[in-house]
């Protein structure tokens, strides 16, 4: 049984992510999706709290009627020393064979850890990309194609536009 690791801000959860998870599901048995920097929130990079981002994805996932046992999302808080994060993923998550990420920084970190790391295509980042989907919202913008339906609904439950506008600089 392969176990396979997915970590994101997803601040918030796009389509590109979603395809992602398709992609990464259709070479493992079990997905863990990992929320980064899950403690932040309110924010201009982090608008949407850990709990709001759960709630993001597990819409997303079930209206692609994907089945809950083939996967578990954790949220993971960030820790202030580089060389304790991973040992802090490992102690919140199921155990994994493989760490689909493109970001430098986790992708060294795993790596020294002797954890084997996988790089996942890009989907149309120019369009499905979280900054991109933040400028638009702040800028009045349509954002609302580049993300999934039950995104969008979470969005909305919680007035994140109006909040990502009355958080800007806070970071
Ligand atoms: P992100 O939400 O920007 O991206 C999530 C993943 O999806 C990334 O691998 C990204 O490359 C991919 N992705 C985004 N758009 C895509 C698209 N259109 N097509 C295909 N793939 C796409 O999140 P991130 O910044 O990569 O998240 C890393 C997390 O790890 C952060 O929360 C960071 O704080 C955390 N981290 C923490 C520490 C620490 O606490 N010391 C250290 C390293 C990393």
């Amino acid at each position: 049984m392969t176990r396979a690791l997915l970590v994101g801000r997803y601040q918030p959860f796009h389509k590109g992510h979603m395809q992602v998870v398709k992609q990464v599901l259709s070479e493992c048995d079990l997905l863990i999706i990992g929320i980064g920097s899950a403690q932040c929130s309110h924010t201009g990079d982090n608008p949407f709290t850990g709990g709001e981002r759960l709630m993001m994805i597990s819409e997303a996932l079930s209206e692609e009627k994907i089945p809950l046992q083939r996967y578990i999302i954790v949220p993971l808080p960030d820790t202030n020393n580089n060389s304790l994060w991973v040992s802090q993923v490992r102690a919140l998550c199921p155990p994994f064979d493989v760490v689909y990420t493109r970001n430098p920084l986790s992708k060294r970190l795993f790596e020294e850890a002797g954890i084997s790391v996988r790089e996942q295509p890009l989907f149309d980042r120019r369009r499905f990309s979280g900054t991109e989907i933040r400028r638009r919202m702040i800028a009045g913008e349509s954002w609302e194609d580049l993300v999934p339906k039950g995104v969008e609904r979470v969005i909305r439950t919680v007035d994140g536009v109006n909040r990502l506008k009355g958080v800007i600089g806070n970071d």
